[in-house]
């Protein structure tokens, strides 16, 4: 599949529509505490630039309901130009008179920020009124929001249509999409996958998918209970989804048929409370005694992970070893990030991502130090059920 990118257009004296996600953590004060997604927008915005073209940002922050000022993009545009070290000009609608004189008065080399585009309905519902309003602001639509790609959208998806010739992915999701493709389609071998975090009902689609994908599998965090106690383990207080249980077993019988070498921690770091300053103890997972939770995974578990990473040339990390959140319990989750970390410097692929596992590596330093850490925790999940996200389909279209 032949991707477009902003690379197969000039942006010469053309306005470029961005669609950008700019949905960043923003203080009391409303400064932004993370520039992330703004550093990661900026590659697409100086390519329409250089090229002579002008950029038109639109975005979502947060979920208003009633035009809060609490949740206005104004107050994120000094930032913005600080990051992209341009002027970025705010407009206090998306759509409108005011975006419509702000966008056609808009020089070629300056940036526009539009307002909110959640501060209308119509952008989640998928308007396509609302959509062609917004088209009708700039010449051509670059989509390079990925956190956003799974939605169908006025602004992620909906809009396309109205740009049947012109309409390609920024940088950022180009490199998403190639990624995970490289993860799952286009993998050197062995590859592996380790999933964590706290349930398995939230993975299961993402693992029956990936069980044809990978040659083998960690099954760890929380998740691992039940697959222990379907089996005959006993967890004591650990979580664990009762009714999950057959599934569990059906998965290990799948991954069987299909010559995939499942790892489930063999001991784990027990603690008699889910606190941080709990008593714990290391334990067989297997016997698990009342009054004890596993939160962690434990030392010969970590050495096992540690060998089956480090023969890998691809790895796909989502989801924490253990409650990684409390100093305490975040062990299993920093010797993984390690030996990720090593395998990647023998030359695997390693890409990160879903929520949770991107702040775990970030928080220990591991973003630098792996092959890709992907900017969209829901999005990605969709990509490794195998469902094709509607923001990415409608530039395809
Ligand atoms: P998820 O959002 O499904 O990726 O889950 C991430 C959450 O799983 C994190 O907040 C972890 O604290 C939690 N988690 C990981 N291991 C365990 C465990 N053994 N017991 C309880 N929660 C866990």
């Amino acid at each position: 599949m032949k991707m477009i990118t902003v690379d197969d257009f000039n942006f010469e004296n053309k306005k470029a529509l961005i669609r950008v996600d700019f949905n960043v953590p923003l203080d009391e004060n409303g400064n932004v505490t993370d520039t992330t997604r703004i550093e990661a927008a900026k590659p697409t915005i100086l390519k329409v630039l250089e090229d002579g073209g002008s950029a038109i940002l639109m975005s979502h922050l947060g979920r208003p309901k009633n035009k809060e000022e609490e949740f206005s993009l104004s107050q994120i545009c000094k930032t913005v130009s600080e990051v992209i070290g341009v002027e970025v000009n705010f407009v206090e609608d998306c759509v409108g008179a005011k975006a419509t004189e702000a966008a056609s008065n808009l020089e070629m080399g300056k940036i526009l920020l539009l307002e909110n585009l959640r501060y209308y309905s119509e952008e989640t519902a998928g308007d396509v009124d609302f959509a062609k309003q917004l088209s009708e602001l700039g010449d051509i639509y670059v989509n390079d929001a990925f956190g956003t790609a799974h939605r169908a959208h006025a602004s992620t998806t909906i809009i396309a249509q109205f740009f049947p010739e012109a309409k390609c992915y920024g940088y950022l999701l180009a490199k998403e999409i190639e990624s995970l493709d490289r993860v799952l389609n286009n993998s050197e071998k062995p590859v592996l996958a380790i999933l964590g975090g706290s349930k398995v009902s939230s993975k299961i689609t993402v693992i029956e998918n990936i069980l044809d994908k990978v040659d083998e599998m960690i099954i760890g965090g929380g998740m691992a209970f039940t697959f222990i106690k379907a089996q005959g383990g006993t967890i004591g207080d650990s979580i664990c989804e009762d009714d999950k249980m057959e599934l569990a077993l059906d998965i290990l019988k799948q991954a069987k048929e299909k010559g995939v070498q499942i790892h489930i921690p063999v001991d784990v770091i027990a603690a008699d409370d889910f606190s941080n300053d709990a008593n714990t103890k290391v334990c067989d997972i297997m016997s698990i005694e009342d009054g004890w939770q596993g939160l962690d995974a434990g030392p010969k578990s970590r050495e096992l992970f540690d060998e089956v990473a480090k023969r890998a040339k691809t790895i796909l990390w989502n989801g924490p070893l253990g409650v990684f959140e409390m100093e305490t319990f975040a062990g299993g989750t920093i010797a993984l990030g390690h030996s990720i970390a090593a395998a990647t410097k023998d030359g695997a692929f390693s890409l990160v991502g879903g929520g949770d596992s991107v702040a775990a590596v970030k928080q220990f330093g591991f973003d630098t130090k792996v092959s890709y850490v992907s900017t969209g925790g829901g999005a990605m999940l969709e990509m490794l059920e195998g469902k094709t996200l509607p923001g990415i389909a409608a530039i395809q279209e």
